[in-house]
């Protein structure tokens, strides 16, 4: 592919592409770059000169899209910087790799999010403090080409929210053979990888061992994003795979394999219990203690010196630190960014932090999305009661987690509730999920939209057409 440089890192750039078995991964740019000159004024016309204070958020998941929707826009103009011109609605993902919802059903587009909303689909580098300024880069898709595109941004107060990434633990092999769970691209890959491997193993020339293998489904990690990933494609086998490839139904397996003692581990201890339970009527393999060693190609090498071979593996064992959190010069905690009880980075009065990238100093939450959102709510709160002038500080709020109860779908209409007034599983845990999550998901086309596809599945089947 040919690559075109723009903007102000044209000169002299050499590229450098790193080529993994998923295809272009990444470019990177090579020598010393030149600096650009004038930081550009963010937004449109009407937000130059309006006087205003420029807040600009980095992000658009939960945390920066909590902060989006309740900032008072006639206090700041707002920029939102992010290479995902989307905000994802994560608990629905799984349900997404087999086709029970689509995928535009459980996003919103950035832009639409209100009115008067500056955004740029550049990622953030890098900080400079003391210049209260961004640098931004992005590659923009131009057909066969790439465009890379470097912008400055200034901000007088700014919120770093860019979550996390999936975390290998430097465990060999998983980059390159299997897949990760975090965003919609990646369910659009493991939905096509699942279907490639049945009509894979359809074929007349595959041997019955290979067909076990192919059709082998390792899900690393046993956390709630695993478990709801082995449940949604459980009843996409049980349902679908047994009508349209009925031979190859006796080939399937599915394995959990969990480091910890069990899975589930946030759980109550009797819904971690109940969820085994389940999974072992539904022929879904559990193996707790037992961690991953290295990833090949078509196999996973596991500390009990057993091989696990896979057709498609998927891989949610954690999350680790995106990389522009190691070039700030701010304290951390695991890598994750260390807030005050206001959420200010260290100490700073402009610069705040939401999500799965930052940590309360004294008081560790997990990395959830309430977190992350009643974490965003707290920010724009006090940004709205903020004032311009030096002179007058209005009290500010201190961030306070309500915990508001966590869910796990686990299969065939069957979920679990683990929440402050108690536990509860099963279909009426199932209720308690559908209805949770209708009332969450942001707008009135998606709460349309998702009872028909769950409709849909339920009545019709899930689409198993590959493009
Ligand atoms: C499959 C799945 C299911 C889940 N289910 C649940 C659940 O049921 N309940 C629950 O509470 N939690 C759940 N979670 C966890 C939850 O989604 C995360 O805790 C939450 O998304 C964290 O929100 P965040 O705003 O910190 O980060 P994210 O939502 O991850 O958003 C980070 C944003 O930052 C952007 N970004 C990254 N780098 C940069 C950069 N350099 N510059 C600018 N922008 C950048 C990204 O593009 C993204 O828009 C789930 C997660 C997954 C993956």
């Amino acid at each position: 592919a040919t690559v075109m440089l723009c903007g102000w890192r044209a000169a002299g750039a050499k590229l450098r592409w790193d080529v993994s078995v998923r295809g272009l991964r990444s470019m990177t740019t090579l020598p010393e770059q030149q600096q650009p000159q004038e930081p550009h004024r963010p937004g449109p016309s009407w937000m130059k000169n309006s006087g205003r204070e420029r807040l600009v958020v980095l992000g658009s998941g939960w945390a920066a899209y909590r902060i989006i929707r309740d900032i008072d826009i006639e206090k700041y103009d707002l920029t939102v910087v992010s290479p995902r011109n989307h905000f994802l609605f994560t608990p629905l993902l799984p349900s997404t790799t087999v086709g029970t919802l689509e995928f535009r059903g459980i996003i919103e587009p950035i832009r639409t999010a209100r009115s008067r909303l500056n955004y740029v689909q550049f990622s953030c580098t890098e900080i400079d403090e003391e210049k209260q300024q961004i640098f931004c880069e992005s590659f923009y898709d131009h057909g066969e080409t790439k465009i890379k595109e470097n912008i400055k941004l200034r901000y007088d107060k700014l919120v770093i929210a860019v979550g996390a990434q999936s975390g290998t633990f430097g465990v060999e092999g998983v980059e390159d053979h299997c897949y990760f769970l975090k965003q919609l691209s990646d369910a659009r890959l493991i939905r096509n990888r699942i279907l490639e491997c049945f009509e894979r193993a359809s074929s007349p020339r595959v041997s019955d061992e290979k067909k076990r293998q192919i059709l082998s489904f390792a899900v690393v990690g046993g956390g709630p994003t695993s478990i709801e990933f082995a449940a949604s494609l459980h009843d996409f086998c049980a349902k679908d795979v047994v009508k349209w490839y009925p031979e190859l139904y006796p080939f399937v397996s599915i394995t959990v394999v969990e480091a910890g003692p069990k899975v589930l581990s946030a759980f109550e201890d009797s819904l971690s219990q109940y969820c085994q339970k389940q999974y072992k009527k539904q022929n879904i393999e559990i193996r707790t203690n037992i961690s991953v060693k290295k990833v090949n190609e078509d196999s996973m090498e596991l500390s009990d010196g057993s091989i696990l071979p896979f057709g498609c593996g998927v891989w949610s064992a954690g999350n680790t630190p995106v990389p522009l959190l190691t070039s700030l010069p701010f304290e951390k905690q695991g890598g994750r960014l260390v807030v005050d009880e206001y959420l200010r980075v260290g100490g700073r009065t402009n610069i705040f932090s939401a999500g799965d990238c930052c940590v309360v100093k004294d008081n560790v939450l997990p990395p959830t999305a309430q977190v992350a959102e009643q974490q965003g709510k707290t920010i724009a709160k006090n940004l709205n009661s903020s004032s311009i002038s030096p002179s007058v500080v209005p009290p500010m709020r201190r961030f306070k987690f309500h915990y508001r109860g966590m869910f796990a779908y686990t299969g065939e209409f069957s979920a679990l509730l683990d929440s402050p007034f108690g536990t509860t599983k099963g279909f009426i845990s199932w209720l308690l999920y559908v209805g949770t999550y209708l009332t969450k998901l942001v707008s009135i086309r998606n709460k349309i939209m998702i009872p028909m596809y769950w409709f849909k599945s339920f009545v019709f089947g899930r689409d198993i057409s590959k493009f």
